[in-house]
């Protein structure tokens, strides 16, 4: 099995890609969905967020509203770092689980774990490889004013919250540059697939920059 972790910044391109590299036969895990699953209310992680934020950040289905939460964390460092500190525990485990049950079913397994924050929460430490989904700041806010109905400022906020993606460069095993056409981004996924194949840790660090 290869452990892969795919991480970029917001609106890089990382479910585009992740699903690109599914067509060919990767193992895809979602790790913003194992959040959502975790944070599933009644568990122990929706207990212990509600009970630090209070039921103001739970919509009417007394499910946690990610973007209550979200402004709230945006602009308190403190918070944030309490919120984390409940739910990554839970999401790792899980995602732990989730690999070492494909694992022991497909002992080739190509498992790409889509993860923003990889490299921020320490995670690649945890991978074989790492995959940078990398685009210009300018394409990124282009992308997410679209995709997200952002004004200019909106979306630049975002991305000066960010960890920018230029130092995420030096950590990644592969760096994907997804600027340009889809088709173009295609074709960079089909030469790092034909890589991955018995690729453990150590592997050289190769941009595959057009
Ligand atoms: P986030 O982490 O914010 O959810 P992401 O990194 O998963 O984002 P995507 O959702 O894959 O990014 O892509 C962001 C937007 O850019 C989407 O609307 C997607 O359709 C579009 N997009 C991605 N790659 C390209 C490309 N090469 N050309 C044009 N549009 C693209």
């Amino acid at each position: 099995m290869v452990n892969i972790g795919l991480t970029g910044g917001i609106g890089s391109g990382k479910s585009t890609v992740a699903r690109l590299f599914q067509k060919r036969g990767a193992y895809i895990i979602d790790i913003d969905a194992i959040a959502h699953l975790v944070e599933k209310p009644g568990g122990m992680v929706w207990n212990r967020i509600v009970e630090y934020f209070g039921r103001k950040i739970l919509n009417k289905n007394n499910i946690i509203d990610r973007e209550a939460l979200g402004e709230i964390v945006f602009r308190d460092s403190e918070k944030l770092e309490e919120l984390n500190s409940i739910v990554h525990p839970a999401v790792f485990d899980e995602w732990r689980r989730r690999l070492d049950d494909i694992g022991s079913k497909d002992e080739d397994a190509i498992i790409i774990s889509d993860i923003p924050l990889l490299i921020e929460v320490g995670w690649h430490r945890a991978v074989d490889l790492v995959i940078l989904v990398y685009t210009s700041p300018d394409v990124q806010t282009e992308r997410i004013m679209e995709r997200n109905c952002y004004s200019y400022k909106e979306a630049k906020d975002r991305l000066r919250a960010q960890m920018p993606m230029d130092e995420k460069i030096p950590f990644a095993d592969f760096v994907i540059n997804n600027k340009g056409t889809l088709e173009e981004t295609e074709a960079i996924v089909d030469r790092v697939w034909k890589e991955l194949p018995g690729k453990g840790r150590n592997a050289k660090n190769q941009e595959m920059k057009r």
